[in-house]
């Protein structure tokens, strides 16, 4: 079923406090957390607690908690004190996803180059 946590999910355990995070934000149905292999000074991950396999089945299955992982990124950057920041959602492998589980990198605290690799 859609939204439901996934036994062999990574961020799935971290939102079930299964492994550790270093958890930044949390609202009924977001947790945001430190990325364990930052590549900015400020690297933070906001997922949705439901599990949808990445931005495109978020979108399709729960447009309204989309939103709500999109109003957490801007929480971010604002708890971070970032003026300039990237979101980014890689969605399919062919774009670097590597943990299937819906989640927004908050990128932000150093210069960022466009286009990304
Ligand atoms: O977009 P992508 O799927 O590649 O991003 C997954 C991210 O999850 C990576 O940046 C990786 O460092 C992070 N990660 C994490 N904690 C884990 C496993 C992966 O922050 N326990």
């Amino acid at each position: 079923m859609p939204g439901e946590p996934q036994d062999d999910c990574l961020f799935c355990k971290i939102v079930a406090g299964q492994i550790p995070a270093t958890i930044v934000r949390e609202t009924d149905t977001t947790v945001a957390f430190r990325d364990i292999n930052p590549q900015a000074p400020t690297h933070v991950l906001v997922i949705p607690k439901a599990h949808y396999e990445n931005a495109a089945a978020l979108a399709a299955g729960a447009p309204e908690l989309a939103a709500d992982v999109l109003r957490e990124t801007r929480a971010v950057a604002e708890d971070e004190k970032l003026e300039s920041y990237r979101t980014i959602f890689n969605t399919g492998s062919g774009a670097g996803q590597t943990v299937w589980h819906a989640h927004a990198h908050v990128l932000g605290g150093r210069g960022l180059t466009w286009p990304p690799g």
